[in-house]
């Protein structure tokens, strides 16, 4: 295949697709890789590291009129599917991206009417086959690391506990609300910090996971028997729920010196955790890192990529958590990148298996149009005979393994 890499568009973005390392290995497996020019200086990477491993350097729309598979971080909206650079692209294209195809399925009509097969790389499925094809764990971990940097130089104190002449100063007390990839990240950085960490879930099954990462998992007095949906994820919780959950979590909320929220849940706007009494009780200077921020966020303050200052507690929303280590963030995207096309042409050519189940669940797209059944519903589409479900798998095919490396209890 020839895979075409695109420098990124989006105003915070700092990542590429394929790093250097990724072109050489794909390089290895036969294929042809042209770069934009410049692609991977946001990242770190040189143009001359590229050709280095053999890759030849392009302007954009030669990339998109060479290449067989176009590969992306965000892949393109309408706006840019409107630019004359991306004419070329048509039934011959594979394109592999993120498409948010479940937040914006316009954008899915819109690609399937240049007729380009497409890819969406949130739909990858969340099983042990694929976890090296998951963008959304690698972005994840991340972005918990990041939320605990950031959250750490905006408080005013220092994190460890220490022992000095002029006294014993106790350690920072971090919350962490949402305990899956993310948040398992930020407790165990936290950790590492120094910090006093305590972290509460939803899903029962993620205390034990806290607890390895020698956090204290908060228990509440919560009936959370129907708190796990389809995938491992969590499932939507009453108002009856919630009003229970945020009663039960606010003394925690009070106590901590940076509380960071990253509860999601597939397919709805993310709960809300942390409400304004909840934060006009926290001591004045604390802060909230909201990773929730681009899906209406985990507190109701919270503005995405702005900072709310609420009886002097600090909310903080930011969405470019991943391009602040674009490099790291870069290489995990590439790996993944990398094995989800060698998945794709295992013998050097495209072969798209509609029978593989990772393969029929991450397709966007095909023959001009849209193909993923959750995306054709959120656009009121029939569901068309032959497509699988493509959603995320049952618990029982998913393994709900988000190991992190860190301190042991
Ligand atoms: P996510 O980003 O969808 O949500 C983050 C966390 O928020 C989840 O742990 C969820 O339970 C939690 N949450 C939702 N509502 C909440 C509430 N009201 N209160 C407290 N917490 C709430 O999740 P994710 O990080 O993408 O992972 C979700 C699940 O998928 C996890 O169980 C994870 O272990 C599993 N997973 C499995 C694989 C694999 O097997 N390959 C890969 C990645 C993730």
């Amino acid at each position: 295949m020839r895979i075409g890499v695109l420098s990124e568009r989006g105003e915070r973005e700092r990542r590429v697709a394929l790093s250097p390392d990724g072109a050489r290995r794909l390089g290895d497996s036969g294929h042809v890789i042209v770069v934009e020019k410049g692609a991977g200086e946001n990242a770190g990477f040189r143009d001359d590291e590229y050709l280095h491993v053999g890759a030849s350097v392009a302007t954009r729309a030669e990339v998109i009129e060479a290449a067989g598979a176009v590969v992306g971080i965000d892949g393109p909206d309408e706006a840019a599917l409107s630019e004359p650079e991306w004419s070329a692209l048509g039934s011959d294209h594979l394109v592999v991206a993120l498409h948010d195809p479940l937040g914006q399925p316009e954008r899915a009509t819109a690609l399937a009417a240049t007729g380009a097969t497409t890819l969406s790389l949130e739909l990858v499925p969340r099983t042990t086959r694929a976890q090296s094809m998951d963008v959304l764990s690698s972005m994840a971990t991340v972005a918990g690391y990041e939320a605990v940097l950031l959250g750490a130089s905006r408080i005013p104190k220092m994190i460890p506990m220490l022992m000095t002449a002029a006294g014993t100063v106790p350690p920072a007390r971090f919350l962490v609300l949402g305990a899956g990839v993310a948040g398992l990240q930020a407790i165990a950085s936290a950790r590492r910090l120094g910090a006093v960490v305590e972290a509460y879930d939803i899903r029962p099954a993620a205390q034990e996971q806290i607890r390895s990462l020698g956090a204290r998992a908060v228990e509440l007095e919560l009936d959370t028997a129907d708190s796990e949906g389809a995938g491992g994820y969590a499932a939507e919780q009453t108002d009856e729920q919630n009003r229970r959950q945020l009663e039960l979590l606010a003394p925690y909320v009070a106590e901590a010196d940076v509380v960071i929220t990253t509860a999601a849940v597939p397919g709805a706007t993310s709960p809300e955790l942390v409400t304004p009494s909840m934060i006009e009780a926290m001591r004045p200077g604390s802060v909230v890192v909201d990773l929730a921020a681009e899906r209406g966020g985990n507190t109701r303050l919270t503005r995405p990529d702005a900072e709310v200052d609420h009886a002097g507690v600090l909310i903080l929303g930011p969405t470019d958590l991943t391009s602040r280590a674009p490099t790291t963030a870069s290489q995990m995207f590439s790996t993944n990148v990398v094995s989800l096309l060698r998945h794709l042409a295992p013998d050097g050519e495209l072969a798209l298996d509609l029978d593989d189940e990772i393969i029929a669940g991450t397709v966007l797209t095909l023959d001009g149009d849209v193909r993923h059944p959750a995306v054709r519903e959120r656009l009121g589409l029939a569901d068309p005979a032959g497509a699988t479900s493509g959603a995320a798998p049952s618990p029982a095919e998913s393994t709900v393994s988000t190991s992190i490396e860190g301190e042991s209890p």
